[in-house]
C-alpha cells in the first residue's frame, strides 16, 4: 500500500510538473505574442431586441498560437492576470478595437460602438484612464463610440473606488456596461451611483429562462431595476427563439448570442454593418 501510495505521488508530481512547465511556457509565448502579432479580435454583435438593427459590437480576444492553433480567452486570459501582462495586453484590444471601429466609421458603417471587456487587474492599474484616452486620441474614434464591459463583481470589489475611475471614464464621454450581470454581490446603493449605461445579464440566468420560473423572475427583477435607473439591458448567451421572445416580451432592450450572431474576425464584419439600413 504504501508503494502504491509512492506511486501515486510521483504520478501526481510529473504530471504538476508537466503543467507548471506549459504554464510557463504559455507566459514565455504571451510576452512575445504582442510584438508577434499573434492576437486577434473577433467581433460579436448586440442586436436591438427582437431581431435589429446592430447597436454594437463586442471584442472578443483570440492568441493565434504558433504551435496550439487558436487559443480562446478561457485559455490564457488568466494567466495573463496573474503575471499582469493582462495591462500591455489589454492596452493592445483597447487600441486595435479602436482602431478597427474608426476605420469602419470611414468606411460608411451605420453608427455602432465598439466595446471592450476589461479585467479586474486592468480596471485597478493606475495607467487606465490614460491608456483609453490615448487609444480614442490615435484612433480619433468618437468616445461616445466606445463601450468598456466591467464586470459586476469586479466594479463591486471596491465600489466607491469604481464610482470614482468610471466617472472619470465617463467624463471622457464613452459608456460604461456592467457585464454578468446578477452573479456579483451589488450593494444596490452603489449600483445606484455607479455611472453606468448598460447592464448585461449574465447568461446563466438566460439559459433556462423559458423552463425555470426563478430563472425567469430574476431577469424580470434586472429588467425592472435596469429600468428604473435608466440603464440600457443586454441579454447575453441568447442561443433560441424561445429565448429571444422570452426576453423582447419581458421588455429586455438589446440582445446577444449565437441565435443572432456569433463572433466573427474583423475582415467579414463590414459586409454586416454597412449593409443594416434598417434604422
Ligand atoms: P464575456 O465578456 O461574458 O463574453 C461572452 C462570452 O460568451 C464570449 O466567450 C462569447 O463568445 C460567448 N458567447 C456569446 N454568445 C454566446 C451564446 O449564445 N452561447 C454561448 N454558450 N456562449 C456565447 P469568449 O470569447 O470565449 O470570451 C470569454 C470571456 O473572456 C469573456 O466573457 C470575457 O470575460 C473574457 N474576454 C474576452 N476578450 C477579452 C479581452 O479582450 N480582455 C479581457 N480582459 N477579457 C476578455
Ligand atoms: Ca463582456
Ligand atoms: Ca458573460
Ligand atoms: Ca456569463
Amino acid at each position: 500500500a504504501k508503494r502504491a501510495g509512492r506511486d501515486a505521488y510521483c504520478f501526481f508530481e510529473t504530471s504538476m510538473n508537466v503543467n507548471v512547465h506549459r504554464q510557463l511556457q504559455l507566459v514565455q509565448d504571451l510576452r512575445q505574442a504582442i510584438a508577434r502579432n499573434e492576437l486577434v479580435l473577433h467581433y460579436q454583435p448586440k442586436f436591438k431586441a427582437p431581431a435589429g438593427p446592430i447597436i454594437g459590437v463586442e471584442a472578443l480576444l483570440r492568441w493565434q498560437h504558433p504551435q496550439l492553433g487558436l487559443l480562446m480567452p478561457g485559455e490564457f486570459i488568466d494567466l495573463a492576470e496573474k503575471t499582469s501582462l493582462i495591462v500591455p495586453l489589454g492596452a493592445w484590444v483597447l487600441n486595435e478595437a479602436c482602431r478597427q471601429m474608426a476605420q469602419w466609421q470611414a468606411m460608411g458603417a451605420a453608427t455602432c460602438a465598439v466595446a471592450v471587456n476589461l479585467s479586474a487587474v486592468q480596471f485597478s492599474h493606475p495607467g487606465l484612464v490614460d491608456t483609453v484616452r490615448q487609444a480614442l486620441e490615435q484612433s480619433r474614434l468618437e468616445p461616445r463610440l466606445l463601450t468598456l464591459e466591467i464586470t459586476e463583481s469586479t466594479a463591486m470589489r471596491d465600489a466607491a473606488a469604481s464610482v470614482e475611475i468610471l466617472q472619470q471614464l465617463r467624463d471622457m464621454g464613452l459608456h460604461v456596461s456592467i457585464d454578468d450581470f446578477g452573479t456579483g454581490y451589488s450593494s444596490l446603493l452603489y449600483l445606484k451611483r455607479l455611472p453606468a449605461n448598460e447592464l448585461k445579464i449574465d447568461r446563466a440566468f438566460v439559459r433556462d429562462l423559458a423552463q425555470d420560473t426563478e430563472d425567469a423572475a430574476i431577469v424580470s427583477a434586472i429588467i425592472a431595476l435596469g429600468q428604473t435607473l435608466n440603464l440600457r439591458i443586454v441579454a447575453e448567451g441568447v442561443e433560441t427563439r424561445e429565448q429571444q421572445d422570452f426576453l423582447t416580451n419581458l421588455g429586455c432592450d438589446s440582445l446577444q448570442g449565437y441565435l443572432l450572431g456569433k463572433p466573427k474576425p474583423g475582415s467579414i464584419l463590414p459586409s454586416l454593418m454597412l449593409h443594416d439600413d434598417r434604422d
